[in-house]
């Protein structure tokens, strides 16, 4: 019989759905069969590709009401955020599948001058069959940041959606195979790590981790068994810095919705907050006012949800309780917030910056405001991290050049996390919180592999690579060497002119 487990609504214990375990033979088999679907799936064309998308992307849209139920379901998070990670997703689709071909279409590149008797092109050819192994936080936003995008560029996928959401995943690839029905293009593998595991072993092009820094280095070393390139998109401890002239209302505003959204489960949420000393009494009265009426709760008031994964519960609690016995304060919130399935909004103050509420991913409805002497201190303090996913910049005059020292992959100025709702902006880290990228043209280079193509227009002057040529042909290429190289300062004019007859 085949082991099974449940997803559960994290709000209340219920069962949501029951789900097979897959081991290692049905995951290698689930890739074999996305082989033969990626054949055929990449031999259509960019608009054929464009065509099928665009119609799956109208049956999600339609049942946008069904999908948000069970996103809410196996999260928890209200309807009206499921709803939006599920259009921001839709948004995401369009693009990946409207811009494929202008991406990675074959183009003309200048051969140079050396090279001038050739037609130079390049394209960017899918990888095959790429293993997406995907987190529960934003279970449609996040792996569909990298199913849209692989897709879009011709590639099969195999998707094991986080155990916490398995429901998510197979909705996905079921509305899929509607559209599909002949070809397992997108296919679901359900279980808990050992069937991740399995994928990032299989005989996958590409493996597309979103998860923790953790795991992302396990999933690594298993990819490396087959010298299987991975992207890892391992979350972060994202900073927000409020400068002197800020909009403190909205800094407020974006300091609490960037953190506690989702009930701060969120990769790019914010986490710590420094703010100039000017403005810093001003401002933590003002983000009180506003995470004051913030509460999480399971009924259609509540404008967070439960911890969606339990284990989660006990992470947060550390932290807040190093946080306090290291002498920070907590002015709203505090250990009591915390309880069994739902934390409610905690700001902490005075937190050391070796704490780990500082150091550590929370990823937890908190948030920690220090007061900083200056834009310099905020910077160095926010890029001190080993995270370095996303970070926020509020400041009327400065911003740009603020947001340019940050050490981030992505920034947003005087708004927050709207680079992730942008879909040519490419999305991903440094340092800890993973390489690679999704979205935007970078995220659909991601899946495929370049292609060069030389071909010869006509003979060329002097034939370089034969064993043909001439010691007249070699003193000629030092001549032409000089000219390009060289460097003009020191370019004597007669050679030059020598050369140009010579051509
Ligand atoms: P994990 O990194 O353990 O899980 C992420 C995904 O990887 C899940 O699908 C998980 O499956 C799978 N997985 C687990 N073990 C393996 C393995 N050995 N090989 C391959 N895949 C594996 O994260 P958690 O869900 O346990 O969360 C832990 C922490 O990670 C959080 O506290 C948070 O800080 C961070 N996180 C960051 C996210 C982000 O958006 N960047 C998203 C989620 C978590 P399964 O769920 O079935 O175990």
């Amino acid at each position: 019989m085949t082991e099974t487990f449940d997803s559960l609504n994290p709000a209340n214990g219920d069962v949501v759905g029951t789900y097979p375990v897959h081991g290692a033979d049905e995951v290698d088999a689930a890739v074999d069969r996305a082989h033969e679907a990626a054949t055929w799936w990449s031999g259509l064309t960019f608009a054929e590709r464009k065509e099928v998308l665009t119609t799956w992307k109208g049956v999600m849209t339609r049942r946008i009401a069904q999908l948000s139920h069970l996103v809410h379901e196996e999260t928890g998070k209200p309807h009206g955020d499921a709803q939006l990670e599920i259009v921001l997703m839709l948004d995401h689709l369009s693009w990946a599948a409207g811009h494929a071909r202008k991406v990675l279409g074959r183009r003309s590149v200048s051969p140079g001058m050396l090279m001038a008797n050739q037609a130079a092109t390049v394209e960017y050819k899918p990888l095959g069959v790429i293993g997406v192994i995907g987190p529960w936080n934003y279970p449609v936003f996040t792996p569909m940041g990298s199913i849209a995008y692989a897709l879009a560029a011709g590639n099969a996928v195999v998707f094991k959606p986080s155990e916490y959401t398995p429901g998510v995943g197979t909705w996905l690839a079921d509305t899929f195979a509607e559209v599909v029905p002949d070809h397992p293009v997108l296919q679901v593998v359900t279980g808990g790590g050992e069937t991740g595991a399995a994928l990032a072993r299989a005989r996958v092009g590409k493996v597309a981790f979103t998860g923790s820094t953790a795991t992302g280095k396990k999933v690594m070393a298993a990819a490396a068994e087959r010298l299987t390139p991975v992207i890892v998109e391992a979350g972060g401890k994202d900073a927000l810095i409020v400068d002197e002239d800020a909009d403190l209302v909205a800094a407020a505003d974006a300091a609490v919705w960037g953190g506690m959204a989702n009930a701060g489960q969120t990769c790019a949420g914010v986490e710590r907050v420094y703010v100039h000393e000017k403005v810093y009494d001003d401002f933590v009265s003002e983000v009180l006012e506003q995470a004051g009426r913030v509460r999480a709760g399971s009924d259609s008031q509540a404008q967070i949800g439960p911890i969606t994964m339990p284990s989660q519960v006990g992470v947060i609690a550390s932290h807040v309780d190093d946080a306090l016995a290291r002498g920070g304060r907590a002015l709203l919130g505090g250990r009591d917030a915390v309880g069994e399935r739902f934390v409610q909004p905690t700001v902490l103050v005075d937190v050391p910056e070796d704490s780990l509420a500082v150091t550590d991913e929370t990823f937890g409805p908190t948030l920690t405001i220090a007061k900083v002497a200056d834009m310099d201190e905020a910077v160095a303090r926010a890029n001190a991290s080993r995270y370095a996913l996303g970070s926020t910049v509020f400041s009327s005059a400065r911003g740009a050049e603020i947001a340019a020292r940050l050490r981030t992959g992505m920034t947003a100025v005087n708004s927050v996390i709207s680079f992730a709702a942008i879909p040519s902006l490419p999305f991903g880290g440094v340092g800890d919180s993973g390489f690679g990228r999704i979205h935007g043209p970078d995220g659909l280079k991601e899946f495929t592999f370049a292609k060069a193509t030389a071909r010869q227009r006509v003979k060329p002057p002097m034939l370089l690579t034969s064993f043909s040529r001439t010691a007249k042909e070699d003193g000629q290429l030092t001549q032409l060497a000089t000219l390009l190289h060289g460097g003009s300062k020191t370019l004597p004019k007669a050679p030059r002119k020598g050369l140009r007859r010579s051509r």
